[in-house]
Formats: structure tokens, sequence, C-alpha cells
């Protein structure tokens, strides 16, 4: 089966072809800056496994629309493409990351679907409009086609309510749906549950803490084999410290701003999604080049990581709290995955709690699940690379075959 993977952002679209049998990617590829002057499409096909063609075009790309028909048409070709004909195309997956209190597993489009995801724009104003863009332009192109949609809050929905509830009137929960709802969900999912295949584990039993360390960073308390706590909240803004993202902030802090600096609400959203996190820190937002500067004796880049790394320890502290028993801590995504400097001083000082890295071990990068803690760490430590496209594509064929 192949199965079309549609990640549709505000000014972007992520898409990947697979082909779920062999659970390999045929085509990878994203079109950047939609709307702006000068969009970037960049294809990349895989006709087997060591060769790849990539395609690069610069020109404008009005809409979602003309984006995601500028790819289709590098795909399907009679005698170009990858696949020759539209009906190769199975089934297309779609990321949404706002699914509300109403979705707690991928789920087949219909046109409610469509406007329960359209209920839940007040709540992620600046992910599900682009999310739903791309589900309406592919219904267009693909008209009878099986359309699945997998949603970045499913996973959390098992969060208990003392959990999920701020400690807010409870009117604001009863009228705006105001509760922490989490992101990141498929990837957590992915993560756990290969964690606990490598470690030969059952699911339903397996508790871990899985930390992701991208360019937006969420933890997540997985106790057998849900999730029971996790550190995004109404929005992908609460918990760790991120790439141009506070994480947990005083929420006094903007009142304060408000009142003494005269920011408005607009500007104050942006500087803690936009001009927060590292970058606010230091000024750079990758991880990469915040150790050149430090590398450099740059005392900004030193305390952009000491900050991060602290808040990551803490939340690990808080998580082995919430679940007692804990058999794994896991990392993953760009930093999570590659950077061992991170990894280490995220967990300095566990040792007490039997958490305990293993620094030879942690120091290497393979592109496979790694355990990183040392034989008799009773908690073990793995890098384990996500897959969301993948975990989608799976999802897509899963929900394909109950039909
Ligand atoms: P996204 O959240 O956009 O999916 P990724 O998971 O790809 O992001 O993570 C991107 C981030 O990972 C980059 O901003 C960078 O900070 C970090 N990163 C990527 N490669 C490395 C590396 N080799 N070492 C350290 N950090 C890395």
């Amino acid at each position: 089966m192949k199965v079309l993977v549609i990640n549709s952002g505000s000014s972007s679209i992520k898409y990947q072809l697979i082909d779920t049998k062999t659970e390999t990617v045929i085509v990878n590829g994203l079109v950047e800056r939609i709307g702006e002057e000068k969009g970037i499409l960049t294809n990349k096909t895989f006709p087997d496994t060591d060769a790849q063609t990539v395609t690069k075009m610069e020109k404008t790309i009005a809409d979602h629309n003309a984006g995601m028909r500028l790819a289709i048409d590098l795909i399907v070709d009679p005698e170009k493409g990858v696949i020759k004909d539209k009906s190769e195309i199975d089934a297309v997956g779609h990321r949404v990351v706002h699914g509300g209190e109403g979705f707690s597993e991928p789920i087949l489009i219909t046109s409610e679907v469509i406007s329960a995801i359209e209920d839940t724009v007040p709540l992620a104003p600046l992910h599900n409009p682009g999310n739903l863009d791309g589900i309406r332009v592919s219904m267009e192109l693909f008209p009878g086609v099986p359309q699945v949609v997998v949603f970045d809050t499913a996973f959390h929905q098992t969060l208990p309510p003392h959990a999920y509830m701020y400690a807010l009137p409870y009117e604001l929960y009863e009228k705006y749906r105001v509760r922490r709802y989490g992101f990141h969900g498929t990837s957590h999912k992915f993560v756990a549950s290969e964690c606990a295949r490598v470690m030969d584990r059952n699911f339903e039993e397996f508790n871990c803490i899985t930390i992701h360390l991208g360019n937006g960073c969420s933890m997540a308390a997985v106790e057998n084999g849900k999730s029971v706590d996790t550190s995004f909240g109404l929005t992908p803004l609460e918990g760790l410290v991120m790439g141009t993202r506070s994480g947990d902030v005083d929420p006094a802090v903007c009142a304060f701003l408000h009142r003494n600096k005269g920011m408005s609400v607009e500007e104050i959203d942006t500087m803690l999604n936009k001009e927060s996190g590292l970058k606010g820190l230091c000024g750079m937002n990758d991880m990469r080049d915040i150790h050149a500067g430090i590398a450099n004796g740059n005392e900004r880049a030193k305390l952009a990581l000491d900050v991060q790394t602290y808040r990551t320890r803490k939340y690990i502290g808080s998580y082995m709290a919430v679940l007692g028993r804990v058999d794994a801590i896991v990392f993953t995504a760009g930093i999570g995955e590659n950077d061992d400097v991170v990894r280490r001083k995220s967990v300095k000082g566990l040792e007490c709690f039997g958490v305990k890295i293993d620094e030879v071990v942690n120091a290497q990068r393979v592109k496979e699940p790694l355990r990183v803690s040392t034989d008799d760490s009773s908690v073990q430590i793995w890098v384990i690379p996500t897959n969301e496209e993948l975990a989608i594509a799976r999802a897509t064929k899963s929900i394909l075959s109950e039909k």
C-alpha cells in the first residue's frame, strides 16, 4: 500500500510517499514559503534505497493548492514520475496539531471530522488553519481516495483530570475548554512503543519518560503504555526550553510586560513563541551553533545550554515522581538523537535515583535505537529516532484495514 503523508503548516507543506509494506520512503518533499515572493520546493525521490534524485524549484507559490499541485506534478508523471498515475496512491494521512477533546485516535476524514477540526481553530490558531488547508487541497486532488487524520494531541487524551486541569476558574474549562492538551503525541507514542519493543517488554505494562527535543521540545510520562502527563499545555508553549519558545515562565510576566513596557497581547505572544527560548537567551536557536559558541567562550551560549538542560532534568525528576516505577528514559528528535552533551547534562545528578548514563556509549551517534545507560542503571536510558511520518502511514493503514 502507498500512503501519502501530509504535514501542512501555515506556510509550508512537508510530504512523504511511503510504501507501508516495506516501510520505505519513496518520495520526501518540502514546499516552503507559501504566499511569499519566492517559494521553494525540494523534492527527493528514492527509487531504491541507495539512490536519490533531488529536484529544487524556486518560484512564487501562491497558496497551499498551488504548492500541493506542484509537488504532485513532480511525483505523478506517466514518464518521469516515481509513480505513473494518481490511482497508485492508496490513501492520504494528514497530521493535525489540535484535536481538542474529541479525538483520542486517528480517524477517517468525513465532513463531520472537518467541522470538528474547524471548531478547534481557536485553540490552535497558528496550526490548525494550515492543517485544514492541506486536507481540503488533498481532498480536491485525490477525490475518492481515503484520507485519515492523525492528531498531535490524541495520545495525551488519557491524561487524568488532575494532570490536565489548570488551577483557574472552573468555568474557563467549561466554556472555553482551557486545559492541558499536550502535543508531539505521535512522536511520544512512537518512541515509547519502540522502546518497549527493543527492551522486549509488553507496551501495556511499560512505564517510561519520553523526551522530544527538536525545534519544539516536550516530555511525556507514559504509564502502562498510556500518556499520563506531558509538558505542553493548552498550546505548544509550556514546559521545556525550546529553540525560540520560552517554555514555563511565571504567567505574571505577561501582565508585568503589558503594564511596564506597554506590550500588547500580540507582541507578548510573538515574544514568547518566536523570540524566547535558546534564541532569547543567547541569540542562537540551533543547538549546533550554541556548542560552537560555547567552544569560542560565549558565556550566554553556555547559559542557554545550562537553562535548557536544567529544565529538562527538573521535568525528569517530576515525572519520576509521577510514575514511581520508570523502566526507561527515551531521548528523541533533532537534539535528543544527536546531542550527547544535552543528554548527559539532562540526566546529570540523577544517579541517586538509579539513572546512570554510560558516557562512552552516549557519545556514539547511530541511526538505530541505542541504549546509553550503564549495565547497573536501574532505569535504562535510550536514544530512539522518531519517525512521525511512518507513524502516520501505519495509523492510516490500520484505520483502512479496520474498515
Ligand atoms: P522539528 O521540531 O522542526 O521537527 P528537529 O527534530 O529536526 O526539528 O530538530 C531540529 C533541531 O535539532 C535543530 O534546530 C538543532 O538545534 C538540533 N540538531 C540537529 N542536528 C543536531 C546535531 N547534530 N547536534 C545537535 N543538535 C542538532
